[in-house]
C-alpha cells in the first residue's frame, strides 16, 4: 500500500441509472449541536496552553455539512466548530458514509472549545480529550452529512469572493495574508438561496486565552449575520490561517464615543464576526454564475515526518493517539507501523495524512491538513530570505496559486487532519541567530511537525493535480491502491 494515491473520477455516463440528468448540480445542507455539557464532565478548552476547564456555555457549537451532487457523485464537507479533527477521527466518520464518494471533515480550528487533540488537558501529560465525546461528534457529522445527502435538491451556483486584508493580523514576520474571503452560494429553482459556504483565512481566538465559556468565537456571528440576511444554512471552513492569522487586538465601539472592544471580550468576536460577515455578503452579491459539476477528486495518502520532539512525546505518553508509522525517507511511502511509540527515534516516526485536490466544474478546491502559511497559497516568501533563517538557501515550494490549473478555488485548511503549522523551509528558524536580529525564535515551529512538512504537503498538493484527469468527463478510474 505504498503509493496511495486514489482518484476517483466520474463514470461513463452511459452506464449509470440517475435519477437526474448527469451534470446537474443538486445541494443539500443539515446542521446538529456538538456543545459538550461542561456541568456533566470536565471540559478542558484546546487552544493556547493546557488547564482551561470550560465554567459554561456561551453560544452552541456546530457541525454543518453540505452535499454536492452532479447526478454521479456525491462530496459531502463537514465544518465542526472545534480546534482540529485527526485523519484517524475522519476515516471513521467516512467508513460509515458509504454512499457519499468523498467527504472532506473541515474544522474551524475553535480556540473556545473542547479539547480533540489531546495536548490541552490538565497539563501538558494530561490527555484533554473525552472519548465518549469524540465518538458523539463522529456520530452526529455522519448523521449530518447522511441528511444532507438525502436533502439534496437541484441548485444553481455563483462563485464570489472579497478582499480586506486589513480584518487579519499577522502575528509573525515577515507580513503575509490571504485577506480574500470566498463563497459559494446556491439557489434553488425559485432563485431563493439555499445555502452558502464560506472561506475565511483567520484563526477563531477572538475571545483569548483567559476565557472560560464554551463559544464558536468569531464564526458564530458572522454565521449568525448571514443567516438574518439569507435566511439559509452556511458552513464555514478556515483557509491558510498559518503564519500567524488573528483577529484584530482591537476594535472601534458600536456607539460613537464607546470605549473600543478589546480580545477577549465577547462584544470583539461578535463585532469582528460582523465585518466577516459584511465581508461575505460583499463576496456573495458580487458572486458570478460557476459550474460546479461534474466532480473529480484526487488524493494522496502522505507520510509525514515527525521532527518535533514535543510532538513525539505526546503521541509516545498517549496524550495525543494516533498510530506512528516508521519515517522511510519518501513521504508516498508509509513505513511499517511502530508498535510502541517509536522509542526516541527521533527522525524516523511519521504520522498519515492526507492532501487532496477535489474539482467541482470549473471550482478546484485544495485541500490541506493543517494549517497553512499563507506564503503558500501566492507565493510572497520573503526574498531573499533572512539570513538568520535556518535554511535561506531552500528550495522555495509550489504554491497553491502555482498549482490548480482552475479559473476559480477555494483553499480549505484543517481539512482531514489538523497536523499543526505548515511553515515555509525558508523561514524556518529555531537555530540562533535568529531572523530579524531577534533575541529568540517566532512562534510557529514549536506547533509544527517539523521543518520538512511544507515541502511534502506542498509536493502531494502537486502529485494531486498531475493525477487529475484533464479532460472535464473523465472515463475510467485511473489508479488503484
Ligand atoms: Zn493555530
Amino acid at each position: 500500500m505504498f503509493r496511495q494515491t486514489i482518484v476517483l473520477t466520474v463514470c461513463a455516463a452511459a452506464l449509470i441509472v440517475a435519477p437526474v440528468n448527469a451534470g446537474d448540480l443538486r445541494v443539500g445542507f443539515a446542521d446538529r449541536d456538538i456543545t459538550p455539557d461542561p456541568e456533566a464532565v470536565d471540559v478542558w478548552l484546546a487552544g493556547y496552553t493546557p488547564g482551561r476547564l470550560a465554567t459554561g456555555v456561551h453560544d452552541r457549537l456546530h457541525a454543518r455539512a453540505l452535499v454536492l451532487d452532479d447526478g454521479e457523485r456525491r462530496l459531502g464537507v463537514v465544518s465542526v466548530d472545534l480546534v482540529g479533527m485527526q485523519h484517524p477521527q475522519v476515516e471513521r466518520i467516512r467508513e460509515r458514509l458509504k454512499g457519499v464518494d468523498y467527504v472532506i471533515v473541515c474544522s474551524t480550528h475553535n480556540h473556545e472549545g473542547p479539547d480533540t487533540i489531546g495536548i490541552w488537558g490538565r497539563s501538558f501529560i494530561h490527555r484533554g480529550v473525552d472519548d465518549e465525546y469524540m465518538d458523539e461528534v463522529i456520530d452526529k457529522c455522519v448523521s449530518a452529512v447522511q441528511e444532507a445527502a438525502d436533502k439534496v435538491q437541484p441548485a444553481a451556483a455563483h462563485f464570489g469572493v472579497a478582499q480586506n486584508d486589513d480584518l487579519l493580523r499577522d502575528s509573525r514576520r515577515p507580513v503575509a495574508k490571504d485577506g480574500k474571503l470566498r463563497t459559494l452560494r446556491f439557489v434553488d429553482a425559485k432563485d431563493k438561496v439555499s445555502g452558502l459556504l464560506v472561506q475565511w483565512n483567520c484563526h477563531p481566538e477572538a475571545l483569548g486565552s483567559d476565557n472560560t465559556e464554551i463559544t464558536a468565537d468569531y464564526p458564530h456571528w458572522t454565521i449568525a449575520r448571514l443567516r438574518q440576511k439569507y435566511d439559509c444554512p452556511v458552513v464555514f471552513v478556515v483557509g491558510a490561517v498559518g503564519g500567524l492569522m488573528a483577529p484584530p487586538k482591537q476594535l472601534p465601539a458600536a456607539e460613537p464615543n464607546g470605549e473600543p472592544y478589546y480580545e477577549g471580550q465577547f462584544e470583539l468576536a461578535e463585532a469582528y464576526g460582523n465585518l466577516v460577515g459584511d465581508l461575505a455578503i460583499q463576496s456573495v452579491e458580487a458572486g458570478k454564475p460557476i459550474q460546479l459539476t461534474p466532480i473529480t477528486t484526487a488524493r494522496q495518502i502522505v507520510a509525514a515526518q515527525v521532527q518535533n520532539s514535543w510532538y513525539r512525546t505526546a503521541r509516545i505518553l498517549k496524550v495525543v493517539r494516533r498510530p506512528g508509522y516508521e519515517w522511510t525517507g519518501d513521504y508516498r511511502k508509509l513505513g511499517e507501523l511502530l508498535v510502541r511509540g517509536g522509542g526516541g527515534a527521533a527522525k524516523r516516526t511519521a504520522i498519515r495524512t492526507e492532501v487532496a485536490y477535489v474539482r467541482c466544474g470549473d471550482l478546484g478546491l485544495a485541500c490541506i491538513p493543517g494549517e497553512l502559511y499563507p506564503e503558500l497559497v501566492y507565493g510572497q516568501f520573503q526574498e531573499p530570505a533572512d539570513a538568520g533563517a535556518d535554511y535561506p538557501e531552500a528550495e522555495l515550494e509550489p504554491t497553491v496559486q502555482s498549482l490548480l490549473p482552475d479559473s476559480h478555488w477555494m483553499v480549505f485548511g484543517l481539512a482531514n487532519d489538523e497536523i499543526g503549522y505548515i511553515i515555509p523551509k525558508r523561514q524556518w528558524d529555531l537555530k540562533p541567530p535568529f531572523a530579524y536580529g531577534r533575541k529568540r525564535p517566532q512562534y510557529g515551529e514549536i506547533n509544527s511537525c517539523g521543518v520538512g512538512v511544507a515541502p511534502t504537503i506542498m509536493s502531494a498538493l502537486r502529485d494531486c493535480v498531475e493525477k487529475m484527469p484533464r479532460s472535464a468527463k473523465p472515463v475510467a478510474p485511473a489508479v488503484a491502491p
